[in-house]
């Protein structure tokens, strides 16, 4: 556990009493069944001090207790987790993995669960990374042996919801977009139709099922098929497949929330039954400053017994090296 010199060092002390939860969704009887911290966004590198940012990401979010708080159950990461592997080199790329792991081991007390983001896909842009495709940690294979398991998703039970990491990056000419693919989609309804109907359902992907910020940032380019001017929203911004999403989760009303992050935004959209939330970035602007207004943050995440979720973005208090 962090002490009070600790937190001294990390910078954190006498840092102001966080503002009390505001239980806008829930009904009078919901009792928290679950904390999640969700660090989405990481990029961490060896440039601009993001370990020690990352250092303090973790210190604040063990300090919550002695601020008044309840402690976080588990820590989920979002993706992109490292700086950037898609185009870099295996000197490169072993040197962030091996700076995530340091600062994990040296800083971090609480259980990590961890969502492959794009930046976290080893080579896939291979005339910048200069991969072939067939090296033993190429693609998704690296981040899970750093993530220490066999596939890019997985579900458990916690707290008396069921928590489902997907993989949402699937390869794009030389890039990616959000989706997630034929076997992924076979493993996610048996999943699904095995959770008995009374128990919530948290999905956790890196890349959103739905968002309105691809819309809100898009100029008008071309005609829809009316013959009206239409926006366009990037695959590389939001699930390609999310209407297949729709239809899934009419099945399955127990699916109440999908955490997401890739755009460093903060968002909440209720539709359909869901609470969509997309929560900032640890990294900010890749460490450079705030994202459009987004601070250096992390997401605090209340799952209740009733199915309702309340989450409030908190800033660690980092602010740009130079
Ligand atoms: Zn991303």
């Amino acid at each position: 556990m962090l002490t009070r010199r600790s937190l001294v060092k990390a910078g954190l002390a006498g840092a102001a009493t966080l503002p009390s939860l505001a239980r806008a969704e829930s009904g009078p009887s919901a009792r928290r069944s679950l904390r999640i911290a969700h660090l989405t966004d990481i990029h961490v590198q060896p440039e601009l001090e993001s370990a020690k940012g990352l250092a303090a990401c973790f210190a604040h979010v063990q300090s919550l207790p002695e601020r008044g708080e309840a402690a976080v159950d588990l820590i989920v990461t979002g993706g992109d987790t490292i700086m950037d592997c898609m185009e870099a080199g295996r000197d490169r790329t072993q040197t962030q993995w091996d700076l995530w792991k340091k600062v994990k081991a040296d800083a971090c007390g609480l259980e990590v669960k961890s969502v492959v983001g794009n930046h976290d896909v080893w080579g896939w842009t291979k005339s910048k990374a200069g991969t072939m495709g067939d090296e033993h940690l190429y693609g998704k294979k690296w981040a899970c042996e750093q993530f220490g398991r066999a596939l890019p998703y997985e579900s458990f039970n916690r707290g008396g919801w069921h928590v489902v990491l997907l993989d949402s990056v699937f390869p794009h000419e030389d890039g990616y977009i959000g989706k997630i693919d034929d076997a992924q989609w076979d493993w996610l309804q048996r999943d699904l139709e095995a959770v008995p109907a009374a128990t919530p359902v948290v999905i956790v992907s890196h890349i959103p099922i739905l968002s309105v910020n691809p819309l809100a940032t898009a100029k008008p380019g071309g005609a829809g098929t009316d013959g009206k001017p239409a926006f366009s929203v990037s695959g590389g911004m939001v699930h390609v497949d999310h209407q297949r999403f729709q239809e899934l989760f009419a099945k399955h009303p127990n699916v109440k929330t999908c955490l997401s992050g890739h755009l460093h935004i903060v968002e909440r959209i209720e539709f359909g039954g869901v609470s969509y939330l997309c929560n900032g970035a640890v990294s900010a602007s890749w460490w450079k400053g705030k994202h459009r207004g987004t601070d250096f943050g992390y997401a605090v995440v209340d799952l209740h017994d009733d199915g309702t979720v309340e989450s409030r973005y908190v800033p660690y208090g980092w602010t740009a090296r130079t």
